[in-house]
């Protein structure tokens, strides 16, 4: 069975007393909790992670980055490497979000080299993929989709595969309060399923964990994840208030 997984990507949200409160909160919650079956993982700002280790012990709870550095240490004013991120306890790291390559151009090449070196660094990478509304709307979503994943993570050796999420944000739906119908949801999944089977296996294909991510909230996140090849979600607006994000996961 593969793993269901509920992230939160908390963007540039929090300051440091902010984030410990939300992360205290959140970690009381599942604390008191019977395991839930989902996991879940808090992809905090880089100022937060260090006290992440401190703060969260409850079961299926872990903390993650939402980048890191494509270089593995150096002169590189202001960056934040795998490793460093790997040190505080994080086991996971967000890459290819639409926010990075739409406002800090990250391309498919770039994120491929920072998946490889979180990969090797032993954090388990989250890696979006999604197309804006111009290209669904000209049918080209599906193209755009598989281009961003076989240049992105489907040319690393199988076993990397198993360190690998994939999130299917449409850009159109992050934020907006626009979600894709379950049915869309359903689709993409599928097509990305069938994609990785393609380039290794079924077996690989029907482990790999694949998110959704757009506009999650409480009331709309039940009928997503209900879909068959939909593992969970990535949550953003929705991951910074304890009570909304707790009843996302429950939603499962
Ligand atoms: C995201 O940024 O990954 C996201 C899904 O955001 P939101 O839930 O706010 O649309």
């Amino acid at each position: 069975m593969r793993k269901q997984i509920v992230a939160g990507n908390w963007k540039m949200n929090k300051n440091l007393q902010e984030g410990i409160a939300l992360a205290k909160a959140i970690n009381e919650y599942f604390t008191n909790k019977p395991a839930e079956k989902a996991d879940v993982i808090l992809c905090t700002p880089f100022i937060h992670l260090s006290s992440m280790a401190g703060i969260i012990n409850a079961k299926r709870l872990s903390f993650g980055a939402q980048n890191c550095a494509s270089e593995v240490s150096g002169a590189y004013t202001g960056e934040v490497s795998a490793d460093m991120i790997k040190s505080t306890g994080a086991e996971y790291v967000i890459l290819g979000h639409s926010e990075r390559r739409s406002y800090y151009h990250e391309d498919n090449a770039l994120l491929n080299k920072k998946t490889v070196l979180a990969l090797q660094t032993g954090l388990k990478v989250i890696f979006c993929c999604g197309e804006v509304k111009e290209e669904r709307v000209a049918e080209k979503h599906f193209d755009v989709v598989k281009v961003q994943l076989e240049e992105g993570i489907l040319n690393l050796p199988a076993e990397d595969m198993k360190n690998i999420v994939i999130a299917y944000e449409p850009v159109w739906a992050i934020g907006t309060g626009l979600t894709a119908t379950p049915d869309q949801a359903q689709e993409m999944h599928n097509f990305i399923r069938s994609l990785v089977e393609k380039h290794y296996g079924k077996k690989v294909a029907n482990d790999m964990t694949i998110l959704y991510g757009g506009s999650c909230t409480p009331s709309n996140a039940k009928e997503i994840i209900s879909k068959p090849d939909v593992d969970g979600g990535l949550i953003g607006g929705a991951a910074l208030k304890a009570e909304d994000f707790s009843a996302i996961v429950e939603a499962f």
